[in-house]
């Protein structure tokens, strides 16, 4: 997709619209297949990152799994067609209730608390196998929100609760068929996984009917020219090298998972805004755009990185803007950029803005949530509409 047809998306749709080039994200199911080729790898699509349906309808055609985070995301995976046994639920802190109802839906469930765990057992014992999401505890990512695997992580059953967990595990006869970590996000220190892969090999040990290692996600993707994401190839061939060693070692077969969101949809997503206003102050040139963190909440919730082009001055002579939205609260998507010169009613485009983007978006402010667009077979194809004023008034009880 080039920046002249996401420019004709803008027209033709309006803005601000979140657009998803479906070749990119087969494109990176591809790379992952083939760097995790030389080991028995399912992948599981962490579809918080992006949740749309058709979304997930692609998803399933290349034939990936989801991994999912609330029951909700369960149906979703449910309707868009995916069979209960591609699906993997991996909730935190949720009621024992939902857990029941992810069984009765027959998908893998991925336990992450003792107590939940113990419930469980006691009322089920080894009817309905289960996966066991534990803490490492090794840091990793960039940044303190992303990282799960620390020793505050709220994430996870200690592996220093092993003791326990395995004193539940033969008293109910809970059959644990997989272990799970996941320890953050944009990790790009390959490191980092072996290092994780290490400590779960030695949990492996504790669970003779373990079938299924899931490494989790965390595959960082550049989000400016200069920057590295995860090198997955290398990754691959460590991984395989030592996966097969302890193979044979342990005469265990293991299937190994991952479960990637931002690394199959980031790069996908164009989300384009327009210029309201050029707003020079003695400091600096503000350019305000129709939008704000009601879309986009990245750069001010995480401080993530987007680059922004202008589409429509591309051959522009650059200069320095600081692009903020149209909210009441500060809402600075970048400071100091150098970019072609923007004019009022310019259409600016975020690049890398599939993972976490629409899916984070909210009404605040009482602004319409914005429409997304999937481009495939070489056209647009509208798949959410805009919100509207009558949708933000639905399930409000009034009368006019
Ligand atoms: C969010 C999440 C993922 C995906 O992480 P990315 O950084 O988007 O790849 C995978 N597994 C679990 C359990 C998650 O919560």
């Amino acid at each position: 997709m080039t920046d002249t047809q996401l420019l004709s998306a803008a027209e033709q749709f309006g803005t601000p619209l979140y657009v998803y080039d479906q070749q990119t994200i087969e494109t990176q199911y591809a790379k992952l297949q083939q760097a995790f080729s030389k080991s028995n790898t399912r992948f599981f699509y962490a579809c918080k990152a992006l949740s749309n349906i058709n979304i997930l309808r692609i998803i399933k055609e290349m034939g990936a799994g989801l991994d999912t985070v609330s029951i909700n995301e369960v149906q979703l995976g449910l309707k868009a067609g995916f069979e209960p046994q591609q699906i993997l639920f991996t909730p935190n802190c949720v009621h024992f209730l939902e857990i029941e109802e992810a069984m009765r839906l027959g998908v893998h469930i991925n336990l992450d608390n003792i107590s939940t765990l113990e419930q469980f057992g006691n009322k089920y014992g080894n009817t309905y196998p289960v996966m066991l999401r534990l803490n490492p505890h090794i840091m990793a990512g960039g940044n303190f929100k992303i990282s799960t695997g620390h020793i505050d992580s709220k994430f996870g059953i200690s592996i220093h609760q092993i003791r326990h967990i395995e004193r539940i595990v033969s008293r109910t006869q809970i059959q644990v068929e997989g272990l799970h970590m996941h320890t953050g996000s944009e990790i790009k220190d390959v490191e980092v996984f072996l290092q994780g892969l290490e400590v779960m090999l030695d949990m492996v040990d504790h669970f003779p009917q373990v079938k299924y290692l899931d490494l989790g996600s965390g595959f960082k993707v550049p989000y400016t020219a200069s920057e590295k994401g995860t090198n997955i190839l290398s990754l691959g061939e460590k991984l395989a090298e030592r996966i097969h060693h302890f193979e044979l070692e342990h005469n265990h077969p293991l299937e190994i998972w991952f479960e990637p969101g931002k690394y199959l949809v980031s790069e996908s997503g164009s989300f384009v805004v327009s210029v309201n206003v050029i707003k020079q102050t003695p400091a600096t040139v503000f350019a305000g755009v129709n939008s704000g963190f009601n879309h986009l909440i990245r750069p001010m919730f995480y401080d993530a990185h987007h680059e922004i082009h202008n589409l429509s001055n591309p051959d522009g002579v650059e200069r320095i803007y600081t692009i903020v939205g149209n909210l009441c609260e500060t809402d600075t998507f970048a400071w100091d950029r150098f970019i072609p010169e923007i004019r009022e009613n310019d259409v600016l485009v975020f690049r890398n803005a599939g993972a976490y983007g629409f899916e984070m978006s909210s009404s605040f402010n009482s602004r319409n949530q914005p429409a997304e667009v999937l481009f495939t077979g070489n056209a647009f194809k509208l798949i959410r509409k805009r919100q509207t004023l009558d949708d933000l008034l639905r399930n409000q009880i009034w009368e006019a």
